[in-house]
């Protein structure tokens, strides 16, 4: 008996998705489906091409582009030491203790809280730089945090995001991004969508970090005013106050300086010609000077884009312009930008606004009864999928009524009755079961009815 079976006449345990993770079932799935079919399709229509980074990294990768200090890397990554060769490396005589203590080389590897650090990792280490630039990449699939799980909050969600590294900072890139971004949420008739920008600038002193200063000092002069969190990051990460939703807060700080009154002239030059290459593209946006983004790597461009129907988890997208990213990781100097949407909360908001599909039903059942019946019935089923209807057969005989009822069940849009009656005429009966006509055709002429049915229908 292996080691995890339970024990005579215990009750085995009932397992259950761990907290913050959940399965995704249909129909739910089929929405899903579609979502990422769409994301395919617009992001190729812009010249991206799918990238399929692993999972996991070594947890240095993220401290270092993401930022140790953020939430992110230092409270909500799953982080584990991955025992290369475990012979090789568990001292002599050691037989207990945690995997950690028993293998103190072992490099640390974490499950991604985000991909742009994949990206970035994975076009140095495939010299991407020596194709023709830039490279526009997307991705979409699992990311781990350790938040608490709420509505639109897990510790397993989805991202699909796309990134775009090389190449000029020229603002048409940053616009034509955004673009795309909407581009998508249109043809998946999202509700309610808000797209807000801003500039953070650069990290230089004459830029973000004089603006930082100035910062610093109003938020001292209300500092009584402000809650413990925003209080202790005055000095943490002044920047994150203006993202604070508490409602005592707002009044002081509304009053606080606005970054685009202190960016430098090559930073506000860039900033006012996004928002002119949105407006030749039609994208409406609104500028937002609270919107700092919680990554460090982020510079100049920033936006974010809300959906309905989410409460206060409605952020579907964030991204910004990242150009010191990937030199910092390693590689050549390189201009970035990209985004990532998350998919759980852009499914919610299309379900909670009617967007969702319905359940989709098998177009044809086919109740067969006797042998002879079920050979016929096996060969029509092949024919019948061959052409693309999604067909039930049952594996055993049924009495005509039950199949009728079972068909009904599954929202099925035709019983194919075949008995022994049928095969001998060559007639075979279609039912249709929304108003229950019935009628008899050859077996080339059903395929032609069926096939003008579901024209019709699609
Ligand atoms: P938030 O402020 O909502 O926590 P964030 O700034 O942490 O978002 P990003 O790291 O920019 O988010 O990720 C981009 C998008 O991924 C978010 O806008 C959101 O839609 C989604 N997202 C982030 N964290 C989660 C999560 N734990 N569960 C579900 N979706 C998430
Ligand atoms: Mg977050």
């Amino acid at each position: 008996m292996s080691e995890g079976a339970p024990k005579k006449d215990e009750k085995p345990r009932k397992f259950q998705a761990i907290r913050g993770t959940r399965d995704l079932l249909p129909p739910e799935t089929a929405l899903w489906n579609r979502v990422e079919r769409t994301a395919h399709e617009v992001f190729g229509t812009f010249g991206f091409g799918e990238i399929r980074p692993p999972i996991f990294e070594p947890t240095e990768l993220f401290a270092r582009a993401v930022g140790g200090e953020t939430d992110i890397v230092s409270k909500e990554m799953y982080t584990f030491s991955n025992p290369t060769s475990l012979a090789a490396m568990v001292p002599e005589g050691r037989t207990e203790g945690t995997l950690a203590e028993m293998l103190p080389e072992a490099e640390m590897i974490s499950l991604r809280p985000e991909a742009t650090a994949s990206v970035c990792r994975a076009y140095i280490e495939h010299n991407m730089q020596q194709l023709p630039q830039p490279v526009k990449l997307y991705y979409m699939g699992p990311m781990f945090r350790r938040e608490r799980p709420q509505k639109g909050r897990y510790r397993q969600f989805y991202q699909i995001g796309a990134e775009v590294l090389g190449g000029s900072d020229a603002p048409a890139i940053d616009a034509e991004v955004i673009e795309m971004v909407m581009t998508f949420f249109d043809r998946l008739e999202l509700q309610g969508v808000q797209l807000d920008i801003n500039s953070i600038g650069h990290s230089a002193d004459n830029c973000r970090r004089g603006y930082v200063e100035k910062l610093k000092a109003a938020l001292e002069n209300v500092k009584d005013k402000l809650g413990p969190d925003s209080q202790r990051r005055i000095e943490t990460n002044p920047l994150r106050v203006l993202d604070s939703k508490l409602e005592s807060e707002q009044g002081s700080i509304a009053t606080l300086p606005h970054i685009a009154d202190h960016l430098c002239e090559a930073c506000a030059t860039h900033y006012s010609a996004v928002k002119h290459q949105l407006e030749m593209r039609g994208v409406i946006y609104r500028e937002n000077w609270r919107l700092v983004r919680g990554l460090d790597y982020y510079m100049r461009t920033t936006f974010e884009i809300t959906a309905q129907g989410l409460g206060s988890q409605n952020a579907v997208c964030g991204g910004g312009r990242y150009d010191g990213l990937v030199e910092l990781l390693g590689g050549p100097p390189t201009k970035g930008i990209g985004f990532a949407i998350g998919e759980d909360r852009l499914i919610l908001s299309l379900q909670e606004s009617g967007k969702a599909p319905a359940q989709q039903g098998r177009d044809v059942y086919i109740a067969w009864m006797g042998e002879r019946a079920h050979a016929t019935a096996i060969r029509a089923a092949k024919d019948l999928r061959k052409a693309g209807f999604s067909v039930e057969l049952p594996p055993v005989e049924q009495k005509f009524g039950k199949a009728l009822g079972q068909a009904d069940k599954l929202g099925a849009k035709y019983a194919l009755i075949l008995g022994d009656n049928e095969v001998s005429e060559g007639l075979w009966t279609l039912k249709t079961l929304a108003d229950g006509s019935q009628e008899k055709y050859t077996e080339a002429d059903l395929l032609d009815r069926l096939r003008k049915g579901k024209a019709l229908s699609s």
